[in-house]
């Protein structure tokens, strides 16, 4: 396949079969760990300068079908990052306190603020997939999330969180190679859960579910990538090339000194 974009165009509708999960630009897996190294590197240069400026926060969002490599990425990408600096929340299935108010509810709080990388490994998406796909409420109900998420992400965009969101893009048959590794290996057995199976049964409607998201909630403020996955390799290095980007982008930098300093002498 040809060139494909990592961020679709805004405004139209997103087909994921227009999107090949083993894209990877026509580059090595050697020269993309090489860059990626080196961006790693860089990251952790930008997210002190984040943290020592305490103006502006970052938010990335992975989603993934079961074994798409959420995990993975995150242990990878984020190798070179101060742990102080950054909170990694995982969403599950929500409990009867969550359930008990509006689904942003149990989100908000995971925010990261200023100063910090927050990553969201699921996230208020799951509303929209998972709820959908079972219809785990009405269908009036879960439509309107859609607007409610754009309205929520625009609040906390404004008011100083960068947000990147990610869809791991991989294939059926990806899915099925990583399931099996799974069973055939006993220090990945732990990582298989029957109840992935059921909800491979589902791809089909899972698939149409993200096109809705990608669409309806692809915005300037919160843009969505669609990244190749296929190729572990090459998941890592764009999400680092993209997370490098944005904080580049985000202009952070270390505060001014205190005024004064260059004339201190520390007393013996
Ligand atoms: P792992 O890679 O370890 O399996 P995981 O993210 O799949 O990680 P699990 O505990 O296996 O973690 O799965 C979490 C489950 O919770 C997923 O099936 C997900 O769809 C479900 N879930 C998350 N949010 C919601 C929600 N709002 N409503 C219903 N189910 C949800
Ligand atoms: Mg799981």
């Amino acid at each position: 396949m040809a060139d494909q974009p990592l961020i679709p165009p805004f405004g139209k509708k997103v087909h994921l079969e227009d999107y090949d999960p083993s894209f990877t630009n026509g580059m090595s897996k050697d020269d993309a760990k090489a860059r990626e190294k080196k961006l790693e590197a860089r990251m952790g240069e930008l997210q002190e300068m984040l943290y020592a400026q305490g103006t502006q926060s970052l938010l990335v969002v992975l989603q993934a079908m079961d074994a798409g490599g959420k995990d993975g990425a995150i242990k990878h990408v984020f190798d070179a990052v101060n742990p102080q600096g950054v909170g990694v929340t995982a969403f599950k299935q929500p409990t009867p306190e969550e359930l008990a108010h509006d689904f942003l509810w149990r989100v908000h709080p995971h925010v990261p603020p200023k100063g910090y990388i927050g990553i969201f490994n699921r996230s208020h998406y799951e509303d929209v997939l998972v709820v959908r796909v079972n219809q785990l409420v009405p269908q009036e109900v879960w439509e309107k999330r859609y607007e409610h998420i754009n309205a929520f992400e625009r609040l906390i965009a404004e008011r100083g969180t960068r947000i990147l969101k990610f869809f791991l893009h991989i294939s059926r048959d990806e899915q099925k190679r990583r399931f099996q590794e799974r069973l055939d290996d006993p220090s990945k057995q732990w990582k298989f859960a029957m109840g992935d199976l059921p909800i491979r049964e589902q791809w089909d409607d899972y698939m149409k579910a993200y096109e809705a998201v990608l669409t309806r909630c692809h915005t300037e403020a919160a843009p969505w990538h669609v990244v190749p996955a296929n190729k572990k390799w090459y998941r890592d290095l764009v999400i680092t090339q993209s997370i490098v980007q944005a904080l580049e982008e985000m202009e952070v930098r270390y505060p001014d000194p205190e005024p004064g300093l260059e004339s201190v002498v520390i007393p013996d």
